[in-house]
């Protein structure tokens, strides 16, 4: 999106969006929806005036999973005529059906949880589900891209992305760019849920990102305990209890209390994380 100029923003922020509506009950305009921003703050095309956003389409289909309400008329869902009920998300029809040349009403920049560290020395371990990669693209396109601030990090940046299926995995090209390029400091780790499976996943069997990090538990527990790492979330809440399944022995084993190595990490904000 194009803003001009007028929205600067740093990378870890999100926008609020403003749909035309009608929202959940009637009201119009729609309430503010939040969306992390997935560009850095020069913008993907690096003139400080364009935001970027990775939305996913929410929509809830009788028949096909949980759907309470309904917001299409019975039979009038061009996708999906023949089902019960449908609910299409307000906020994210609105901003995934947009033309290119539309006006899109946002707010912002919010947020200063899940901001870079100033050190250029710190290391970085992001963890994400789904949409939840949008902040850490910003922070690796400014560690590893962008032409006012590439060379300056020092530091090293381990990316763990979990999705659904391979074909949602989210900006893998530009990974594997910045890969080819910084060897030495950046890596990056699918877990694609629903095509690799998981011993250590109690719940499903399914491959999340807590449990392709156990395959380098070693590795990333050096990383972890070293004051200078950064461990961030964003996505979905279980990658907590999944931080805690990946890293409670390591910290055990230490002699420490997990809780404690826990409230000490964010004491030293070194774990930020927004999951929902
Ligand atoms: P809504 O219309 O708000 O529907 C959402 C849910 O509400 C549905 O599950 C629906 O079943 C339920 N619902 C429907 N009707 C009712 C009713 N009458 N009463 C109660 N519930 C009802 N999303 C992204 O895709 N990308 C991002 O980068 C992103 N970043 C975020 C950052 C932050 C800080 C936060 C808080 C959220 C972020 N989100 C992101 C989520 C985003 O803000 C929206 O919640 C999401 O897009 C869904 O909004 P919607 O208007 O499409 O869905
Ligand atoms: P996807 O459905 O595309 O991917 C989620 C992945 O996480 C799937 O592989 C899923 O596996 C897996 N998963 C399920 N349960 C767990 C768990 N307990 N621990 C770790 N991984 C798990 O993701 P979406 O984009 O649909 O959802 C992302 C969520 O993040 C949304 O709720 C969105 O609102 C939120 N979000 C929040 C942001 C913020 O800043 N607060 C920013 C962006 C997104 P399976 O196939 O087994 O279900």
């Amino acid at each position: 999106m194009d803003h001009g100029g007028k929205v600067p923003y740093i990378e870890g922020q999100s926008i609020g969006v403003i749909a035309p509506g009608p929202d959940k009950k009637g009201e119009t305009p729609a309430k503010i929806r939040l969306y992390s921003i997935a560009s850095s703050a020069p913008g993907d095309d690096e003139t400080n005036k364009t935001v970027s956003l990775v939305v996913k389409r929410v929509v809830e289909v009788a028949g096909r999973g949980w759907c309470e309400y309904s917001n299409v008329p019975k039979g009038k869902d061009l996708e999906f005529p023949d089902a019960e009920k449908v609910y299409r998300g307000v906020c994210s029809s609105h901003i995934c059906d947009l033309n290119a040349g539309d006006d899109v009403l946002i707010t912002g920049p919010v947020g200063a949880e899940m901001l870079l560290p100033e050190d250029p020395e710190a290391n970085m371990i992001f963890m994400a589900t789904g949409t939840g990669i949008a902040p850490f693209r910003s922070h690796l396109r400014n560690l590893f891209n962008d032409k006012v601030s590439k060379g300056k990090f020092r530091g090293c940046a381990w990316l763990f992305l979990g999705v659904p299926f391979s074909e949602s995995l989210l900006y893998d090209e530009e990974w594997k760019e910045m890969q080819a390029e910084f060897p030495d400091q950046f890596r990056y780790d699918y877990a694609i849920s629903n095509e690799e499976k998981s011993e250590k996943n109690k719940i499903n069997g399914e491959m999340w990102v807590q449990h392709k990090m156990m395959q380098y538990s070693d590795d990333l527990w050096e990383l972890v305990k070293d004051p200078k790492t950064h461990v961030y979330m964003c996505g979905l809440k279980g990658m907590e209890s999944g931080f805690a399944e990946c890293f409670q022995e390591k910290v055990e084993a230490e002699g420490l209390v997990y809780t404690e190595f826990l409230k000490q990490m964010k004491k030293e904000h070194r774990c930020p994380a927004a999951v929902s």
